[in-house]
């Protein structure tokens, strides 16, 4: 029997689907850039990975009943919130990526020709693809009615986010010195900084 579907889960799916094409497209685009410096350790490898199986849980939710023991009711504007948090998370993954161009990567590291980034979404934050991963963890949660399945990529994604920005930005700062050290004196980790 095929299952029926809310208008919120419809919406989950579509920003789903249009959030893997986003990601699809650029990651194909620049996947041939060589690492001149990887900085890979097992707790970021595993959080990464446990952030991914976060991300596919609605899937689980959405097409088998395994995760329906952890059914919950939400008060129907919740999911309006988490639909303007997911159109917002898509865009700032889509300008993100557009924005870093080939300098993206999935793990840490430093391309060859690797350029420091400062314009558009990252002119005021220097984190906007995982600000845009906060705000797809807020919809996940707001637009599903399980426990599970809406709040994995959250108790999933923060920790990672801990564990890797201080990292990323002692990575970044060894490869840009000062020039890094003055970006991020006029930016905002993930929330816009508009004064210096
Ligand atoms: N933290 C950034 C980028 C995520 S992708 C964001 O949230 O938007 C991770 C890779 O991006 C890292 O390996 C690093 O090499 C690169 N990176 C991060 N900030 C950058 C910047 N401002 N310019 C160029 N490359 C950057």
């Amino acid at each position: 029997m095929l299952k029926t579907y809310s208008t919120f889960e419809v919406v989950y799916l579509a920003g789903l689907v249009t959030g893997s094409v986003v990601r699809t497209l650029y990651t194909g685009r620049h996947r041939n850039g060589k690492a001149e410096k990887q900085h890979r350790s097992i707790p970021d490898t595993a959080l990464l990975a446990a952030a991914g199986l976060g991300m596919a849980a609605p899937l689980v939710y959405l097409l088998t009943p395994w995760l329906d023991f952890a059914n919950y009711s939400l008060p129907g504007w919740t999911g309006w919130f988490g639909t303007a948090a997911f159109i917002a998370a898509i865009v700032l993954l889509w300008r993100s990526h557009a924005d870093l161009g080939r300098n993206w990567s999935a793990t840490l590291q430093i391309k060859a020709e690797h350029s420091l980034v400062t314009h558009g979404v990252y002119r005021h934050i220097r984190h906007p693809m995982y600000a845009a991963h906060v705000l797809w963890a807020i919809a996940q949660g707001l637009l599903l009615e399980n426990w599970l399945a809406g709040w994995a990529f959250m108790v999933t994604f923060v920790p990672l986010y801990v564990l890797r920005v201080p990292n990323e930005e002692q990575m970044m700062l060894e490869q840009f010195g000062q020039e890094y050290r003055d970006y991020m004196a006029c930016t905002g980790r993930i929330i816009p900084r508009f004064w210096r």
